[in-house]
């Protein structure tokens, strides 16, 4: 469902149109089959864009030396923690710098849960940020975590 929602909107944005790239990796390589699937013609311009600018219904942007006009752009963000949990307990950050969470929201330190736009699925290339899918990944990460403390206590009352 959630791809073909994302190929809808991608078709209507950019089918014929000239997109930059400015994203690497295993996540990139679907994105860019899917944007050559409607047509989209790829400028890669992967860590070399100085800036962006909004122009003619699209971008200018500084490019090396030169300015390119394209109608859209992809770029990956990058996170930082305003807090230093994630850090003082040694969690373990993707490439983007989001705390990695399983199915269950469990960190890579046991009974250390996470949820929301800081920590994300290693499957998902970012936090889906949205209200909806934090409030989902806190009442899974709750459920995980009581249940984390009680397989606990039964170990522990043998
Ligand atoms: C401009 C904007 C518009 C958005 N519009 C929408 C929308 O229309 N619909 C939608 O679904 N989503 C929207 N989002 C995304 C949505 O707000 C987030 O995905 C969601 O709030 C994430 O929830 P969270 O609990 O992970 O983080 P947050 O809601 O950011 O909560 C984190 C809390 O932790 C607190 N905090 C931070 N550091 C510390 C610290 N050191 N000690 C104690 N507390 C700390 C912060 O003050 C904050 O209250 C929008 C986001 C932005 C920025």
């Amino acid at each position: 469902m959630w791809n073909w929602l994302a190929m809808a909107k991608l078709r209507q944005l950019f089918s014929g149109r000239r997109v930059a790239l400015d994203v690497d990796g295993p996540h990139a390589e679907r994105l860019v089959a899917m944007l050559e699937r409607i047509g989209a013609e790829l400028v890669d311009v992967h860590g070399r864009v100085r800036s962006v600018e909004r122009a003619g219904g699209g971008l200018d942007l500084q490019v090396d030396d030169e300015t390119i006009h394209v109608d859209g752009m992809f770029t990956a963000p990058t996170f930082v923690q305003s807090a230093p949990f994630a850090e003082q307990l040694g969690l373990e950050l993707s490439d983007l710098g989001v705390v990695v969470v399983d199915s269950f929201q469990a960190t890579s330190v046991a009974g250390v849960f996470a949820a929301g736009d800081l920590a994300a699925h290693r499957d998902l290339p970012m936090p889906m940020a949205s209200v909806l899918t934090a409030q989902s990944a806190g009442l899974v990460a709750g459920a995980a975590s009581i249940q984390h403390l009680m397989s606990r206590e039964a170990v522990t009352a043998r």
